[in-house]
């Protein structure tokens, strides 16, 4: 029985609970509901028009109804008197097939089938910005080598520790907070946990990062590539699976990378399909100026180019960091966080019912010596990876043909829309044509 949460209310204090959804762009939406009239509201969902959201709908479409899940209850650490909750989306006494939450409960439901209990965790870089977006907030962060800078650090001690005392009061486990590659860019890192738990706690932290900032008066971002020369915000997931007691882990073994025969068929998986998982885990038309880059001021991207992977080498798409599970480094700050799962776990059991072959791990750096191996390269926009999509077989199989057609053409429609910008960098090599 799920918790009961006017009573919950009542014990925590909490007055107003924000039922709340990401769209297929993953941007969040929520209704906030004074805590006297949750009951019906856990029971029925809040109610939303459909279309007025990124989701594949017309104005002439039903309510859809956003039904909270009570155990992904979050009171708001800088608000306690608010109730975050993530919900599922419903219509027509259904759940809505292409709606994210429930992409990813269907896919856990294939992986529960074979007695797993798959694991992750997500490390989602951000930047502190300027308010209008055009600069990072601290200008004396100006080093080349910016990573882990001390100084530059503890100059935002203040907003750092207040995220970071909020996910150990909710209890995240967070063990580390740097500042990263680039200039204005922080990572803190908290536990793994299961899919639906990362996903909804890499929801709620996006929520959580921008809010708590804004109260110091920054603003962060996790737009993928928001400086053309600085290192832009990726958003790794560390994934293994697990039996179901989660006592085992099933990607552990006793070769030299430390893994599974079941996990490299993940692996294999995975790399299948990783053109066509652009679509979601680089899903705007900044993010392909993260990937494929040229090198950034620091030296380096850190971004993946090809479909490759190593052992514990950060230019390749999938590193081996530990025996034991992978960290899929493809992904950006734009991904939404039940894709970037829902995906990834899709094309795993894909990889493992169909003994998908990764091949042997690649041990150079890519970044150099790229150009000496044969591999597939990274779609180089938008509209490449949309159309990777559209053709998956993996995909329309685990998906449904018609919700893989529902993201992609809402994306599509959102590339052509950039088409029809003209831009400075046009002008300046066409105007004497
Ligand atoms: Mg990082």
């Amino acid at each position: 029985m799920p918790q009961n949460l006017a009573k919950l209310a009542k014990q925590k204090g909490i007055k107003y609970f924000l039922i709340s959804f990401a769209d297929l762009f993953g941007t969040a939406r929520a209704k906030l509901v004074p805590a006297a009239a949750i009951d019906d509201m856990q029971k029925q969902g809040a109610g939303f028009a459909g279309f007025a959201t990124w989701l594949d709908m017309t104005p002439a479409h039903p309510d859809m109804f956003a039904v909270p899940d009570a155990d992904s209850l979050i009171q708001l650490p800088w608000k306690p008197e608010v109730g975050w909750l993530a919900a599922d989306l419903w219509m027509d006494g259904k759940p809505v097939a292409a709606s994210p939450r429930v992409m990813l409960k269907e896919q856990l439901k294939r992986a529960a089938k074979r007695n797993w209990r798959p694991m992750s965790g997500v490390e989602c870089e951000y930047f502190l910005v300027n308010n209008d977006g055009t600069a990072i907030a601290d200008t004396r962060d100006t080093q080349e080598k910016p990573c882990y800078d001390q100084s530059a650090l503890m100059r935002r001690y203040d907003v750092i520790t207040e995220i970071c005392d909020a996910m150990l009061q909710l209890g995240w486990n967070p063990y580390q907070n740097d500042h990263e590659d680039a200039n204005g860019q922080f990572e803190m890192n908290w536990d793994y946990a299961d899919l639906l738990t990362t996903a909804d706690r890499h929801l709620f932290f996006k929520f959580m990062v921008k809010s708590i900032a804004e109260q110091h008066g920054l603003r962060a971002t996790f737009m993928p590539k928001p400086f053309v020369n600085l290192t832009g915000n990726g958003c790794h997931c560390h994934l293994s699976v697990w039996d179901k007691s989660g006592t085992r882990n099933l990607f552990a073994g006793k070769d030299e990378n430390g893994l599974s025969p079941v996990s490299y068929q993940f692996l294999g998986g995975v790399l299948h399909s990783a053109t066509a998982l652009c679509a979601w885990f680089n899903p705007t038309v900044n993010s392909y100026k993260r990937i494929n880059a040229p090198r950034t001021i620091s030296g380096a991207t850190w971004a993946p180019t090809s479909v490759t992977y190593s052992g514990n080498n950060r230019t390749h798409l999938v590193r081996i960091p530990d025996a034991g599970r992978f960290e899929f480094r493809l992904m950006d700050g734009a991904a939404n966080p039940y894709l970037m799962q829902a995906g990834l776990l899709a094309c795993g059991l894909d990889g493992v019912e169909n003994k998908r072959d990764p091949g042997k791990r690649l041990d150079i750096n890519m970044y150099t010596e790229g150009h000496k191996v044969k591999a597939k390269s990274l779609p180089l926009n938008l509209l490449d990876a949309l159309r990777e999509m559209e053709k998956s077989n993996v995909l329309n199989n685990a998906f449904g043909k018609d919700t893989i057609a529902s993201y992609t053409k809402l994306r599509t429609s959102e590339w052509n829309d950039y088409c029809r910008h003209l831009t400075n960098w046009e002008r300046e090599r066409t105007l004497d044509c």
